[in-house]
């Protein structure tokens, strides 16, 4: 559970309700920085009891063992980035290659983008590869390149934060940071991300279960930073057919479970790009908030993920597909976002 703390409690008080807790064998979590806490493992009743309920400013019981995800702790979250709404009845689309290869490839995307009223471009300058001996992106001048493409045409940029050593160049460059699947578990990176004020998109870990996935967004939102993207990318199954698992499912459930912004990614939930197209309208149709594709001028040239890139036209008509389908009316939570209109 979640107590908030009333607000003039001080270091003293707060020390006596916590010793109190702390003799009845419950264990407090500062969280929201000092405004919060959290008890695993009491209940409202549990407070009661003790005798100590109206010590403090408000009660929630979760019943799940993430805390600030869940819907007990808040209905729906929306956020601004530059101005382009995220969340809750919001829709967004994120398009981009795979890795920033090269000055041309990147303002090539980033023209084609905000010719079509595409808000965020995506792209790696850090690339977390399997293989140490494949291209592992450009690094910083990746990351520059990317800035001013998205700067001449006004887009926002979400590229990967593979280690907290980037950090500052990271949120230099970007409007979203990206935690990779990989780095889903890296709880140390994650407490950290707990205290900037910059938008995170959580990728799913590839291993990871929902409840995990959730807990993983708990140690950023319990820092204080409540701007949180859960990315939907797949996950592994005994199948290798296709690269990864997409699971459409968790993305319906999460609606339920959670009040973050639920995105998709189907370039590497499916790793093929013939079928990227249908699996982002399912996404959509199961309620995802956003989607995030993988395009490139040149898809079979493509330096990293080549299989999953679609084509500039491709990606147009996919754009224009999910326009209609997010302004149906059995999708009523969703708006189009300004600017994602057909035009
Ligand atoms: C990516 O989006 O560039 C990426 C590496 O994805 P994931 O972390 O989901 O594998
Ligand atoms: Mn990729």
């Amino acid at each position: 559970m979640i107590v908030i703390l009333k607000q003039h409690t001080t270091a003293a008080e707060l020390k006596l309700l916590t010793d109190k807790l702390g003799s009845y064998g419950i264990t407090a979590y500062k969280a929201l920085n000092g405004t919060a806490l959290v008890l695993p493992n009491a209940s409202s009743a549990m407070l009661e009891d003790i005798g100590i309920a109206d010590s403090f400013q408000k009660l929630i019981d979760t019943n799940t063992p993430y805390q600030f995800a869940s819907k007990a702790y808040k209905q729906n979250t929306t956020f601004a980035v530059n101005n382009v709404l995220i969340g809750n009845t919001h829709f967004n689309m994120v398009a981009g290659p795979c890795s920033v290869e090269s000055e041309e490839q990147i303002f090539k995307t980033a023209a084609f983008l905000s010719k079509l009223g595409v808000k965020f471009i995506r792209g790696g300058a850090y690339k977390p590869r399997t293989s140490p001996y494949s291209f592992k992106g450009l690094g910083k001048d990746g990351l520059k390149l990317i800035s001013k493409a998205a700067k001449q045409y006004n887009l926002n940029v979400v590229t990967e934060l593979m280690d907290l050593s980037l950090l500052d160049e990271v949120m230099s460059n970007a409007d979203i940071i990206q935690i990779g699947s990989r780095n889903m578990s890296n709880f140390y990176m994650l407490n950290e991300l707990g205290k900037i004020n910059k938008p995170v998109l959580l990728k799913r870990g590839m291993q990871a279960k929902i409840s995990e996935w959730l807990l993983a967004a708990d140690y950023i939102l319990q820092g204080g930073n409540e701007q949180v993207i859960l990315c939907e990318r797949g996950i592994r199954s005994f199948d290798s057919e296709l690269r990864n698992v997409m699971d459409i499912g968790a993305i319906a459930l999460l609606n339920q479970l959670t009040h973050l912004p639920v995105w998709a990614d189907p370039s590497h939930g499916t790793g093929m790009a013939q079928i990227v197209p249908s699996m982002a309208k399912a996404a959509v149709v199961a309620g995802a908030n956003g989607i995030m594709v993988e395009i490139h001028p040149n898809p079979s040239k493509a330096l990293s993920d080549a299989k999953q890139a679609i084509s500039f036209d491709t990606f147009e008509q996919l754009f224009l597909q999910i326009n209609l389908l997010v302004s149906e009316s059995y999708l009523s939570k969703l708006q189009i976002n300004a600017g994602a209109a057909i035009a």
